[in-house]
């Protein structure tokens, strides 16, 4: 066979498939239970057909296949759409070795890192990240090699590089040496350290050109990164007022990272869509937010694992375990304060600091926090899908949206631990794990 023949080949079968009749194979979903993430019911045995990466039947009971259908048992399994977690970064993971790998990792081997990052988070049940902060633009990369099947992980939302200010976190030259300092230089605009109005639209110019979905911003000081202060605000309203306006001329939302009060009201008042951490949160800023319609993502999971480890004498450099020991314990309260008061809240981890694939132990936290474990599963999937704008598309399992769809062995709503427990991953049609027939 010469080699215009081979390439025709699948082409010739494709139309034949086509010219054959109307039925096409599909996949036929058998599960225990469905969580309608609709009506926040659990409903009992169901059937989801998956066609072409599409859902195109969802019903009660165990729907007889057509012929050519392949039936999916997913046994004692529920069904639940897709989880989506709005604060990932997964092109890091932190660890007592992160400063050394600073200055020895090279931008390829933080390519390859995220892409091992992106599989385990897919495989936990998120088929759907908002990444909220990369090094070397990984973040856009990964996202289109995903995009383009080459490699496995949920649909990205990249902010890119997180816009700071000097010194601020996500300065990326903190805490070097002068040496290195000097060799660096100062980041600039472009490398998304801004001091100004006109250096901040800029600084969101520049997320546009590289290709960014959102606009992620450093509002305060942050645990993690080498500086004295996790609280102290780190923009002025000016350039919190330019970062906002140039956003809306291109589309982005914006996230603002806050742990302190003041930093975080300015961010609220220029009109961030979203407060992330949310430590110190003030009656005021949270009455702010409900006013404003900001949405809330807690990143519970960060804030207890900066804590644990912040007891282990030298995991971090001397400047961070402090800001650890202060900040970590507090957003699970936040979090319940939060909630009672009625803050929108949308479901994140922060996982780069916890592990990835740990993603699902969030909502056992936000229950322990006083949410009821359904509104804690419709914040990782209808609220960021209304966020993002693609109820079209995803959030749920019904008729015409992609085939995001996973299950959990058992009902998630007796049992939140379940929710990190995933036992079947389907993304766009394709499955990436079952092991739903196994547990029978
Ligand atoms: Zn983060």
């Amino acid at each position: 066979m010469n080699i215009l023949t081979r390439s025709l080949l699948p082409l010739a079968v494709c139309l034949a498939a086509a010219l054959a009749g109307p039925a096409q194979a599909a996949d036929i979903l058998h599960a225990a239970g469905l969580v309608d993430v609709r009506t926040g019911k659990v409903l009992g045995p169901s059937s989801v057909r998956v066609e072409d990466g599409r859902i195109t039947a969802v019903e009660a009971g165990h729907r007889p296949p057509a012929e050519g259908d392949a039936v999916i048992d997913l046994g004692s399994c529920t069904l639940l759409p897709g989880l989506m977690d709005m604060h990932v970064h997964l092109t890091s993971e932190y660890s007592a070795r992160a400063e050394l790998d600073r200055y020895k990792k090279r931008e390829a081997d933080v390519a390859l890192d995220a892409t091992v990052y992106a599989e385990r988070t897919l495989l936990a049940g998120f088929t759907t990240v908002r990444d909220l902060g990369d090094s070397f633009l990984a973040s856009l990369s990964l996202r289109d090699a995903i995009n383009a099947g080459k490699v496995a992980g949920p649909r990205v939302f990249a902010a890119g590089k997180s816009i700071a200010t000097t010194g601020g976190h996500a300065d990326p030259t903190n805490g070097l040496s002068p040496v290195f300092a000097s060799a660096v230089g100062d980041p600039g605009p472009v490398k998304g350290v801004c001091n100004g109005a006109a250096e901040c639209a800029q600084a969101v110019r520049q997320r546009y050109k590289d290709g960014s979905d959102v606009i992620k911003i450093t509002a305060t000081g942050g645990v993690l990164s080498i500086a004295r202060s996790g609280q102290a605000p780190q923009f002025q309203s000016g350039e919190l007022e330019a970062i906002i306006a140039t956003a809306r001329d291109y589309g982005f939302t914006v996230a603002a990272h806050a742990h302190g009060t003041e930093g975080m009201k300015r961010a609220v008042l220029a009109g961030v869509n979203s407060i992330e951490h949310g430590t110190f949160m003030d009656d005021e800023t949270m009455r702010l937010m409900k006013e404003k319609g900001t949405l809330y993502v807690p990143t519970i999971s960060a804030g207890r694992w900066v804590f644990e480890k912040g007891q282990q004498p030298g995991f971090f450099p001397e400047v961070v375990r402090p800001k650890a020991l202060s900040i970590g314990p507090q957003i699970q309260d936040t979090f319940a304060r939060a909630y009672r008061a009625g803050v929108p809240i949308m479901f994140g981890t922060d996982c780069g600091v916890c592990e990835h694939g740990t993603n699902g132990r969030e909502f056992a936290y936000m229950v322990e926090g006083g949410m009821p474990v359904m509104e804690a599963i419709q914040s990782a999937t209808l609220v960021p899908a209304r966020f993002l704008g693609v109820t079209d598309r995803l959030g749920s399992i019904e008729v015409g949206k992609l085939a995001d769809i996973i299950a959990v062995p058992g009902d998630p709503t007796a049992d939140v631990d379940l929710l990190g427990q995933v036992a079947f991953v389907m993304k766009d049609g394709r499955t990436y794990r079952n092991d739903c027939a196994a547990l029978q």
